[in-house]
């Protein structure tokens, strides 16, 4: 049988895949030379995918409670309760936790039914944990929210910034992107982390800056060439709208011994960065999670955005900021509003954004407010005002910080509905009602990577048992919740066709409706399409999406350090590790990716082990306000001294142990909603 073009199911690079069933379940994964995310290169958990397709675990059929029931039975009492709860409670009364690893047909379907038809905004994904900071930024700077670079610049990048991003671990073929443009034209690399990672084994310079003071850092950067004469006064004025007094707010602090100070990092090192990127135009600014996961990750993300803007390094080759996304499909779900706080069609809650959206659905009822974001809507349940819940393809009694007060949340829920690949996950646990989803390899719809690449996801592999697609399960639901004509979709194809005319509809300044193009797009041609980039090179022609086409500067301030705090003194970092994939659903399934990194280990500098007592190899209790939990200690001189790091992938399942998920506190950004899971007060002692 030929080769099947499809991508992969993990993180925002997107990587094109060439997959090629050989009997049974069996697939050969091979990196697909043709596609523009990767040309052929895969890491290690892609390359590892056709170890994860077994049936080992897999939820086959529909269940209300612990006994198996048909899909008429299922789907039934998931519409009769949704609808009798709203009926009684009110639409703000159900929600949808949903996830990056759905497709963009599936999410559409989703957002669809809560915001058009039930009439609540209570949908919000698990891409709230991953990226929802850089969303908030880019509305902010340019009135909507586009990634304005491409994978492309970072081979024709002179200076590479990474900032928060374990780069090498964690988008592997970005990573030996740049190493590739480092060899071909010597692009300098530096990366900014308060550890010092596998991704700095390469770099210029790596800046072990404290943690949460990337205001300063940049704040300086941009006071530096604000006094070095290297702002770009001409596109300022032309492109670029600053706030009054903006300059004198700048220079207040900004001096270099002050920024080291705030930062903790050499002045000699923070005078080479700003140095080199002052004398470097094509420069990109890479961030990730470092950035976003914080309670002011939103203003990390304008600050990196702001010496951008103001220094004109947007909108050219190799010059650009570049949020980095975790999931397969975090920016699908952001084009069709997976979020609660977006509409669709990267539209918000306007007078008119509701109107026009409203008359494209035909909306029976339309929110017409933002809902609740993560954090807030298991709050939510948690107090009652919650009362039914569907949960889609993600795993939140692991992966929300404090997750065990979701888990309590979850328990208290009258009406818990899990639809997902995996019999039994810890989220699963808690559900009435649990409906098998299309696994990766099985699904076929689209997913959009982080340099707004759209591609084609193909099935590869007949659905297992009584497996559906998420759309089918959703617009079954919707069906029999009364909207039968609205969600008559027989195919992933009309549901492309139908978000792609609203990305068009009366939303004439958005640079989403390139996609209107392919609205007419029939079902063999939506079957072949190749991968295709909306938003060409946004901001080439110096306008942006705002009313009157000027970006903003955003006038932003480096909040002040907490304290210590007595009983927990140091701070707790988490992330992932190089081969598992968020709570290793998948990956835990591949023999050849545990052997990477076969427990979960709390890194420690060896100083402050010495202090504590606290023995490499041997076991610690990590614990916060929130929870506790036991891993092995691995002594690191990358960590720098008061700071802890654990992975996030081990859960019940797995592991009595390393289970980061109980450790990080539920604060989040005021402008994203995005929690903070990059810095919790925490203690750690010898057991
Ligand atoms: Fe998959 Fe990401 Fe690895 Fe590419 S870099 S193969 S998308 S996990």
């Amino acid at each position: 049988m030929d080769a099947i073009h499809t991508t992969c199911a993990y993180c925002g690079v997107g990587c094109g895949i060439l997959a090629t069933p050989t009997g049974g379940r069996a697939v050969e994964i091979k990196g697909d030379p043709d596609h523009p995310a990767n040309a052929g290169r895969l890491c290690s958990k892609g390359t590892h995918l056709g170890e994860t397709v077994g049936l080992e675990g897999r939820l086959l059929h529909p269940m209300i409670g612990n006994r198996r029931a048909n899909w008429d039975k299922a789907l039934d009492l998931v519409a009769k309760r949704f609808r009798e709860t709203i009926a009684r409670h009110g639409p703000d009364s159900v929600a949808f936790y949903v996830s990056g690893q759905l497709l963009t047909e599936d999410y559409y379907v989703a957002n669809k039914l809560m915001k058009g038809f039930i009439g609540s905004a209570n949908i919000d994904t698990n891409s709230r944990l991953c990226m929802s900071s850089a969303v908030a930024g880019h509305q902010r700077a340019f009135g909507e929210d586009v990634v304005p670079a491409s994978y492309d610049d970072l081979d024709e990048a002179d200076l590479i910034v990474l900032v928060g991003s374990n780069t090498a671990w964690c988008h592997p073929i970005v990573y030996q992107r740049i190493m590739a443009a480092r060899a071909a034209r010597g692009t300098k690399l530096v990366v900014i982390d308060p550890r010092r990672t596998e991704t700095c084994e390469e770099a210029d310079l790596h800046l072990p800056l404290r943690p949460g003071s990337d205001v300063a850092l940049m704040n300086g950067l941009l006071a530096h060439c604000r006094r070095e004469g290297l702002v770009d006064e001409a596109y300022l004025a032309d492109h670029v709208d600053v706030p009054a007094g903006f300059w004198n707010a700048l220079h207040t602090d900004h001096d270099l011994w002050s920024v080291a100070r705030t930062c903790d990092v050499p002045p000699a090192e923070l005078q080479r960065f700003y140095e080199l990127f002052a004398a470097t135009p094509r420069t990109v600014t890479l961030f990730s999670q470092g950035i976003n996961q914080s309670i002011r990750g939103t203003d990390q993300v304008n600050a990196i955005i702001n010496v951008h803007l103001a220094t004109g390094r947007i909108g050219k080759p190799g010059a650009a900021p570049f949020s980095i996304t975790g999931q397969p499909n975090a920016m699908g779900g952001r084009e069709v509003g997976g979020l609660a706080s977006t509409l669709a069609a990267h539209r918000g809650f306007g007078e008119q954004d509701v109107a026009d959206v409203g008359r494209f659905w035909a909306a029976e009822r339309m929110a017409t407010r933002p809902g609740l974001k993560a954090v807030d809507l298991f709050r939510a349940m948690g107090e009652g005002r919650i009362k039914a819940v569907w949960v889609m393809a993600t795993n939140p009694a692991v992966s929300l910080p404090d997750a065990g007060r979701v888990r309590e949340a979850l328990a208290a829920c009258p009406f818990v509905v899990v639809s997902d690949v995996i019999a039994d996950t810890d989220t699963g646990r808690f559900a009435h009602v649990r409906l098998p989803a299309a696994g990766w390899g099985e699904k076929d719809g689209t997913v959009t990577n982080s340099d707004r690449t759209v591609s084609r996801q193909r099935a590869v592999l007949p659905l297992p048992g009584e497996a559906r697609p998420d759309w089918w399960i959703i617009k079954e639901v919707a069906r029999r919740m009364g909207w039968r004509t609205a969600f008559g979709y027989d195919r992933p194809a009309e549901i492309w066709r139908e978000h792609a005319r609203l990305t068009a509809y009366r939303n004439d300044g958005a640079r989403l409706l390139d996609l209107r193009d392919r609205a007419a797009i029939g079902n063999e041609a939506y079957d072949a399409m190749a991968p295709f980039q909306w938003g060409g090179a946004p901001f080439a022609d110096g306008r942006f999406s705002t009313p009157d086409g000027k970006a903003r500067l955003i006038d932003l301030t480096q909040r002040q350090a907490e304290d210590p705090l007595a009983d927990w003194p140091m701070t707790l970092n988490t992330g992932r590790y190089r081969d598992q994939w968020h709570t290793m659903t998948r990956t835990g399934l591949s023999p050849r990716l545990a052997r990477h990194r076969e427990e979960p280990l709390v890194e420690i500098h060896p100083d402050d082990a010495a202090a504590l007592g606290i023995a490499d190899g041997k076991l610690a209790r990590v614990a916060t306000p929130q929870g506790e939990s036991l891993f092995r200690v691995a002594h690191s001189t990358g960590q720098r001294r008061g700071e802890l790091f654990t992975p996030i992938h081990w859960t019940d399942r797995q592991s009595t142990g390393g289970r980061t998920g109980l450790l990080p506190r539920p604060l989040v950004d005021p402008h994203s909603g995005q929690p903070g899971f990059k810095m919790t007060p925490v203690r750690i002692e010898a057991v």
